[in-house]
């Protein structure tokens, strides 16, 4: 997947000015992500079935893991998640 450069303006919508270098102001990409998640799937737990995770499916803590430790190209999208707990 591309990801277009930022390009000034906030990625959620709101028409707000970001920082230089950045998608979203502060905590905007977690409306956006919360957003989209309840309008395309009805909520987490929806996108989880959508998935094939939860209980009798896969467990998406343990893929989580699996995923973290083998790659190697994705320490800013484990550092991301890790910051906003
Ligand atoms: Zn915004």
């Amino acid at each position: 997947m591309v990801t277009p450069l930022p390009d000034g303006e906030c990625w959620c919508g709101c028409g707000a000015q970001t920082g230089l270098g950045k998608y979203f102001k502060p905590g905007h990409d977690r409306f956006a992500e919360a957003a989209l998640v309840k309008m395309r799937y009805g909520g987490v737990t929806g996108l989880l079935i959508a998935h094939g995770f939860g209980p009798g499916q896969e467990n998406v803590s343990e893929a989580w893991g699996r995923w973290r430790d083998s790659s190697d190209d994705n320490p800013d999208a484990f550092g991301e998640a890790a910051a906003q707990r």
